[in-house]
């Protein structure tokens, strides 16, 4: 098996309570829209949270009993959908409000899905390779009744990935008796991946910098773009900035940050970065994370951990754009802040709806048994995306409210919409 993707690595802290400030903003886009209190109590939680007791055989002999849970916050739309974390500091209201931002960024690229999430309160890093198949089994055991391709399908997270589904999927095939690719998503190529799907994340992010990048008349080549993280999200970004003949003034792993207003030697640091996402510590003159984040450019693209962003350092922000590919980068009241300094604040239910729109693409190629080429799959994730982030755009300036708001605003439309003609509300 390949690594635990950032496994060993200072571990994302989703700690401001993802859950309150998500309700906080569903609320708002409830009053937005005109929609009575009784929506919103609806969609404040998931419709279902399962918890479950997962005993798993240690190689020492003994027997581990394992909490997990999943869930699965609307299917008005249709099945749910979302990732399975395995995280010792995993808590049940992350997982809650994880799952509805799935809900929310199906909504935002127009997905005929709702939103789902799950995980393992685990530790990764301290497993073996057989200890991480018999829990991935198991997992799949425990939740077996409520997920399934037209259910609710899983796919990976934090510290999962293409081989832990491979196991799930086997798993669950196993238990149904028939082969059922189309169970779960982000499986390896050969067991009916899909093409893109590993960097469906950082294109995502990329595609909606572009758009941005035009609607501030910021040209892209020559454009100065300091990158927060250089993990799986933060090193694709800034391979495609590259690419695209930006300029990466800025890079940083959790030990530091590197700025040069000259740009960075890209091309050099993927090369050297570890599969931890860490590459400053090979160099001298490392500024800290904080210092990165309020340097001169003109894009900015947080790409680590939650609440980098915040009262204490948004009023000496300099870049004239923030896409946020990390979760919950920036405070809401941070939000309010870039919007009344005029910094345009592409949120993450936005920018970081590519992977779910690729794990939709793989599920339909799963349905259908015929398979696209990864040029195909970009251009239909782009021709998606570019609609939703326009669509979210002109909406924040018809209601001249942030964007995050306006995004809000979309994904709870489409789900109270679908809700009130089910006649649940
Ligand atoms: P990763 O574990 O591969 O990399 C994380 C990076 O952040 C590493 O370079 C690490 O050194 C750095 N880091 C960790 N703690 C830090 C800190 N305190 N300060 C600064 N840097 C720190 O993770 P990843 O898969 O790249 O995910 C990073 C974030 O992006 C997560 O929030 C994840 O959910 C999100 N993500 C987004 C997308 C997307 O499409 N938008 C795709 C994948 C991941």
């Amino acid at each position: 098996m390949g690594k635990i993707d950032g496994a060993g690595e200072e571990i994302e802290k989703e700690t401001f309570n993802l859950l309150t400030s998500t309700q906080i903003v569903i609320r708002d886009a409830i009053d937005e829209l005109g929609l009575n209190q009784g929506m919103y109590h609806l969609l404040k939680e998931p419709l279902r949270t399962f918890e479950v007791r997962i005993p798993v055989r240690m190689d020492d002999g003994s027997t581990k009993i394992f909490t997990g849970f999943r869930a699965q916050h609307n299917d008005a739309l249709g099945p749910t959908m979302g990732g399975v974390r395995f995280h010792h500091q995993l808590k049940e209201d992350d997982v809650k409000a994880l799952s509805m931002w799935m809900s929310l960024k199906c909504g935002i690229a127009d997905l005929p899905f709702g939103g789902g999430k799950g995980g393992v309160i685990c530790n990764p890093r301290t497993m073996s390779f057989g200890e991480l198949e018999r829990l991935s089994r198991g997992y799949v055991r425990a939740i077996s009744q409520i997920v399934g391709p037209t259910k609710d399908i899983p796919a990976p997270d934090m510290y999962t990935n293409s081989q832990i589904m491979a196991w799930m999927m086997d798993e669950y095939s196993r238990l149904r008796q028939f082969d059922s690719p189309g169970f779960i998503t982000g499986k390896p190529l050969v067991l009916g991946g899909s093409e893109g799907r590993e960097k469906a994340g950082a294109k995502g992010v990329t595609i909606c910098i572009e758009e941005a990048a035009k609607k501030r008349g910021v040209n892209l080549k020559g454009a100065r773009v300091i990158v927060q993280g250089f993990g799986n999200a933060g090193s694709f970004i800034a391979k495609f900035m590259h690419e695209a003949g930006a300029i990466v003034v800025g890079i940083s792993d959790v030990y530091g940050a590197l700025y040069d207003p000259d740009g960075l030697h890209i091309d050099y640091l993927l090369h050297r970065r570890d599969s931890f996402g860490t590459v400053t510590t090979l160099f001298e003159g490392a500024i800290s994370n904080q210092e990165l984040l309020e340097q001169d450019c003109d894009i900015l693209v947080p790409a680590a951990i939650s609440n980098q962003i915040t009262v204490e350092n948004a009023g000496s922000i300099k870049a004239k754009i923030v896409v946020e590919a990390a979760n919950g980068p920036t405070t809401l009241e941070a939000t309010r802040i870039l919007a009344e300094r005029g910094i345009l604040l592409v949120p993450d239910v936005l920018a970081g709806a590519g992977g779910v729109t690729v794990s939709y693409f793989e599920w339909i190629q799963n349905k259908q048994g015929y398979y696209w080429s990864e040029e195909e799959i970009e251009e239909k994730l782009r021709s998606r995306l570019v609609k939703s982030f326009n669509e979210i755009y002109e909406l924040a300036q018809d209601r001249q409210v942030h964007m995050r708001l306006a995004a809000y605003i979309v994904g709870v439309r489409k789900m109270a919409e679908a809700s009130s003609y089910r006649g649940w509300i």
